[in-house]
């Protein structure tokens, strides 16, 4: 198979062919179909994740199409499509794993991390951690939602019953969001980089009341307001735009160092808090919703051999909505 390859941090990824992996016992071969390309991958490229596993094949929204099954893997017929997300195994026995919080599960194995992932034709994954895809959405429409589509709604979970919300960073996971939002009749302010109009005007044709630079203070006072962007100068930027009893979170897996900042921005029980990877219960409530929303993507396709121009385009701030390493049909 041809796969894009980190051999090591902060190197481009190397075109190879690699022999297609053998599923084991509970997993599937999947022919890849499309791959989504998540700033979680640059977090990795750069070594700001310091755990990868290497050679690795990176890509943790994957949509493919069962090609084989392993040993006891009785899941998913031959033929199926299905979609494997960021949270590749977890052990199951944990104290996260036995209390419906297997995002934390303390020997969890990432997809695209510590486990070969999408930016290949092909790739294994446990079958109890893929998902059925709603047919509505065509493969690269469909790659987006399997990261920034449901770690985003597990963002938005995490930002409770907000009204006005700010969505800081309009790229692959806010777009998703805002939509899902106004579908629940919150207000959404979108704040990106200063000066980069073309991202307010795409926020704004998805429904935002409000587009702005990231220094700008919001026209209202924000109830919650979600960090996508990977700037720890934001955090507390966000804290001056809640309300409170406003909550921050930041839905990142990485962050730039965040500054000192003055105890009266948190004060009045406004919370600052995280967002860690997912369950498998927010996926399939998310794949649920996102159809009857109905939830549109907005995708750059680009083919497998241009990965590093996708995560260079991302990294830029070029993207609009999401990039999807797409295989020829
Ligand atoms: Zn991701
Ligand atoms: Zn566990």
């Amino acid at each position: 198979m041809r796969a894009m390859v980190l051999e090591r941090p902060r190197a481009p990824l190397a075109a190879r062919d690699l022999p297609d992996p053998a599923p084991g016992p509970g997993q599937v071969l999947l022919r890849v179909r499309a791959c989504a390309v998540c700033r979680t991958d640059l977090h990795v490229m750069d070594g700001d994740l310091r755990d990868p596993k290497l050679p690795l094949v990176l890509g943790h929204e994957i949509v493919g199409t069962v090609a084989a099954r392993g040993a006891d893997a009785t899941r998913f017929e031959v033929g199926t499509r299905v979609g494997v997300p960021w949270l590749g195994w977890t052990c199951g026995v944990c104290r996260y794993c036995t209390s419906n919080r297997e995002n934390l599960c303390i020997r969890a194995r990432f997809t695209g991390y510590q486990i070969d992932g999408g930016y290949a034709e092909s790739c294994v994954a446990d079958e109890r951690f893929c998902f059925a895809l709603p047919d509505a959405y065509d493969d690269v429409h469909a790659a987006p939602l399997l990261c920034a589509g449901l770690i985003g709604y597990r963002a938005l979970r995490a930002a409770g019953d907000a009204e006005a919300l700010g969505l800081y960073g309009f790229g692959a996971a806010a777009h998703l969001v805002a939509q899902v939002a106004e579908s629940q009749g919150r207000r959404v302010f979108a704040f990106t980089r200063p000066g980069d109009t073309a991202a307010q005007d795409f926020a704004r044709q998805l429904g935002s009341e409000w587009a702005g630079g990231s220094d700008q203070p919001p026209p209202v006072a924000l109830d919650a307001a979600i960090l996508f962007a990977p700037v720890g100068a934001l955090v507390p930027a966000a804290l001056r735009a809640v309300a409170p009893g406003g909550t921050v979170v930041c839905a990142g897996i990485h962050m730039s160092d965040i500054p000192a900042f003055p105890y009266d921005i948190l004060w009045g029980e406004r919370v600052i808090r995280s967002v860690a990877n997912l369950t498998r219960r927010d996926g399939e409530e998310f794949l649920a919703l996102a159809p009857r929303v109905p939830v549109h993507t907005d995708v750059e396709p680009m083919p497998l051999d241009q990965a590093n121009e996708a995560l260079r385009r991302l990294r830029a701030g070029e993207v609009r909505g999401a990039a999807v390493l797409a295989m020829p049909s």
